[in-house]
């Protein structure tokens, strides 16, 4: 099977990470906890005003590069790959893209080797890009075609009032998948 595997709150911890680095930067501008979103953008669940703000530190040079793994994803892309399938990381990179598409790189070539390099795609329209399964944590994924992958969503808090898709999480990966493996 060919698997498409987005990167921002799949494999690597933009939410968190933003949120941490906001709060020591903005101690008295709250915005909400990672695990209480419900919605997909942070700056829509943020006031107004705080918009500008919010572009500026995801954009900035080393945050992206920073991102802490989502713990297990990095042994499961492995072991997915292990498994025979063609594993790609397709990924929407940032409107400010300066540093963003560079430390995209920098951040698989660490977590997973530079061999894992070849295997990004960098999309603003994940749905031209063909492949049997896609897993987003984004709840409605639209673009210029019809999707010939199936989405399963990786579970987040803001993805919960999706009905009728797969779901899972690096714990659960081989069930929804249907990669059990036996002993
Ligand atoms: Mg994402």
């Amino acid at each position: 099977m060919i698997i498409l595997i987005d990167m921002d709150d799949v494999i690597a911890d933009f939410d968190g990470e933003f949120y941490a680095k906001w709060c020591l930067k903005y101690p008295h501008k709250q915005i909400a906890h990672p695990d209480n979103r419900t919605k997909f953008y942070i700056k829509d669940e943020s006031p107004p005003e705080y918009r500008d703000l919010i572009y500026s530190l995801c954009s900035e040079n080393g945050f992206i590069s920073s991102l802490p793994e989502i713990p297990g994803a990095v042994n499961a892309l492995k072991q997915i790959k292990k498994l025979g399938n063609s594993v790609f990381i397709c990924t929407s990179p940032l409107l400010y893209y300066e540093n963003n598409v560079l430390e995209k790189y920098l951040w698989v070539e660490e977590h997973l080797g530079r061999n894992w390099t070849e295997n990004i795609i960098l999309t603003r329209d994940k749905t031209i890009v063909r492949g049997d399964i896609l897993i987003d944590d984004k709840p409605e994924i639209t673009g210029h075609c019809t999707p010939v992958w199936e989405h399963i969503l990786f579970d987040r808090s803001y993805n919960r009032h999706i009905k009728g898709k797969k779901r899972m999480t690096w714990k659960n990966w081989k069930e929804v998948l249907g990669f059990n493996l036996k002993k």
